[in-house]
């Protein structure tokens, strides 16, 4: 008798959500060139090259994997998630190439055009009716009317990047590191939504015994940093973020303290001055990548100051395109009393003599 599987269609599925996007694995790591920080090198490694454009899109299609893979998700099973970012976008994309349906449940006051990116994919939503911060218990809620499998972010993204037995975005670091002048960096630099990449980071370095210390940057609003700081882990501020896909109202289960070395508060300001930066300097990017470079740069002066050499490894966690009208938008930005410029100058400072100030935004 021949074994058979238990479940073909499953098998196929894994095989379909490995094999998807035209140059899945690994994305870029590119070089930042800083010619007056001279003996630090600093990368970015480059999230944006996923299908969908952002981070995201790895952690979902671990999430997949994961579910296809401990039989939680099934043939004909509809997908559920709570979100209208880029956890939505991705998801819709791995439903349709599975043939399932998707459905966002989005907060109620998420504008139409934000939600271009789950049509495009295939998928549908529909707003939550209760508070915002409600929307994690509607969306399962919804799942279990559906007899759906619920995409749960904030708790599974780790778990499911450990389990589903794919290089992690530490272990491409590592390897696409290797050849080059620094191949050890002292820092790798993140933000923290779901808080899974900061951990996956964190766990890696732990395994290899590496000395890199792992940096969380933080924008404002979020628990993470007074949580940190605090030792507090149910530490909640209740307010929103205004950095997409950093920055939380509560601290989430994802998120390990404990693997942090150091958590940098970066003023939304600031984000935006670093985003715009970017730009200037030849890499389109969205605001969390701001906040990832402003953190970067910080460390980067510290070293530069003490006359240290090595590697910095930051991200960018999604392209530009969807902040034309926001974050990109000089209009949008003053209306919410931001004001980038004093943080571009220092920016603009830091590129051309590697000086930072001692008292100034991340201090
Ligand atoms: C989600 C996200 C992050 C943070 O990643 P987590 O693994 O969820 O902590 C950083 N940058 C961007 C652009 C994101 O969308």
């Amino acid at each position: 008798m021949t074994e058979e599987y238990s479940d073909p269609w499953a098998a196929e599925a894994i095989r379909r959500v490995r094999a998807d996007g035209p140059h899945h694995t690994p994305t870029p790591l590119r070089r930042l060139s800083l010619p007056a920080v001279r003996g630090i090198d600093i990368y970015l490694k480059d999230e944006s090259a996923h299908p969908t454009g952002s981070m995201k899109y790895r952690l979902v299609r671990a999430m997949f994997t994961e579910a296809l893979a401990s039989g939680a998700l099934t043939e004909g099973t509809p997908v559920v998630a709570a979100t209208s970012g880029a956890v939505a976008v991705a998801g819709a994309r791995f439903a349709r190439l599975l043939g399932l349906a998707f459905t966002a449940v989005v907060p109620a006051g998420t504008p139409v055009r934000a939600l271009a990116g789950i049509e495009e994919e295939g998928g549908r939503w529909q707003r939550g009716e209760l508070p915002p911060a409600a929307v994690q218990d509607e969306a399962r809620a919804v799942a279990g009317r559906l007899g759906a499998h619920f995409l749960d972010h904030f708790t599974d993204a780790g778990r499911a990047v450990a389990a589903c037995g794919e290089p992690t975005i530490a272990d491409e670091v590592f390897e696409q590191l290797s050849g080059e002048p620094h191949p050890v960096p002292e820092w790798i630099v993140t933000g923290a939504g779901t808080g899974a990449t900061s951990a996956v980071v964190g766990r890696h370095l732990r395994a290899h015994g590496h000395p890199t210390r792992l940096a969380v940057v933080d924008p404002e609003n979020s628990a993470y940093f007074p949580a940190w700081a605090s030792g507090c882990d149910d530490y909640t501020t209740g307010m929103p973020s205004r950095i997409p896909g950093i920055g939380r109202p509560r601290t989430e289960p994802g998120f390990r303290p404990a693997l942090i070395d150091l958590v940098i508060p970066v003023p939304d300001a600031a984000s935006v001055a670093a985003m715009r930066w970017l730009r200037t300097a030849g890499t389109e990017a969205g605001p969390a990548t701001g906040t990832n470079l402003w953190g970067t740069c910080h460390l980067a002066a510290r070293m530069h100051e003490a006359g240290a050499r090595g590697s910095i490894v930051t991200l960018i966690g999604d392209s530009a395109d969807p902040y034309l009208e926001t974050h990109l938008d000089p209009s949008w930005v003053r209306a919410r009393g931001l004001d980038p410029a004093p943080h571009e100058a220092v920016i603009e400072r830091f590129a051309r003599t590697g000086h930072w100030p001692a008292r100034q935004g991340s201090g």
